[in-house]
């Protein structure tokens, strides 16, 4: 299947000079949704994944089917104030601004394989500092994969040493 055939590009959204990758019109689709959480569960299935982890709101989409495909859980990563318990924050840099994650702090048990999913892989901002709330709670980073990537903002350098993947890549 060509992800890119089922993937809408929404140009100057949400601000002028940004090509938005918009995967509702993947999403809306069961075959196509099928297809794409099919396709993350069979590239993970020999790496030991003990728990889903996935930041608001498209790595919910994608990460908790991704999930209960598996059999394993999925921890919520939030923006910060919505999550109710104790919470670990870290702050970052994103395409467009900055902000912060928050992860509740008894989601992930010491030496646990997280699976981190999210919609799209750009500077690589988002899921370093959900890498980086996973290792402060003990979790090992097994592997990240993304339905789309955007080669050319070099995400995957500011990864190094992460197992990343990707179904459909952008330049
Ligand atoms: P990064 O932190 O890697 O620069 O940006 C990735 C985050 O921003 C992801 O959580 C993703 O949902 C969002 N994002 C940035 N650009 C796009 C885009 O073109 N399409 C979609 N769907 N999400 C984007």
């Amino acid at each position: 299947m060509d992800l890119r055939e089922k993937i809408r590009v929404i140009e100057d959204f949400p601000k002028k000079g940004i090509s938005f990758k918009d995967i509702t019109t993947l999403l809306k689709d069961g075959d196509d949704f099928r297809y794409v959480i099919d396709k993350i569960v069979e590239i993970v299935k020999e790496k030991e994944v003990d728990i889903v982890v996935g930041p608001e709101a498209r790595g919910f989409v994608l990460g908790a089917p991704a999930a209960y495909s598996l059999g394993v859980g999925f921890v919520p990563v939030r923006k910060p104030g919505k999550l109710p318990a104790d919470t670990l924050k870290f702050e970052y840099s994103l395409e467009y601004g900055n902000d912060a994650l928050e992860i509740h702090k008894d989601a992930i048990k010491p030496g646990q394989r997280v699976l981190i999913v999210d919609d799209l892989l750009a500077t690589g901002g988002t899921i370093s500092a959900v890498a980086k709330l996973v290792e402060q709670l003990g979790g090992v980073v097994a592997s990240m994969v993304f339905v789309v990537e955007l080669t050319g903002l070099n995400g995957r350098e500011k990864l190094e040493g992460y197992d990343v993947e990707s179904l459909v890549q952008y330049e």
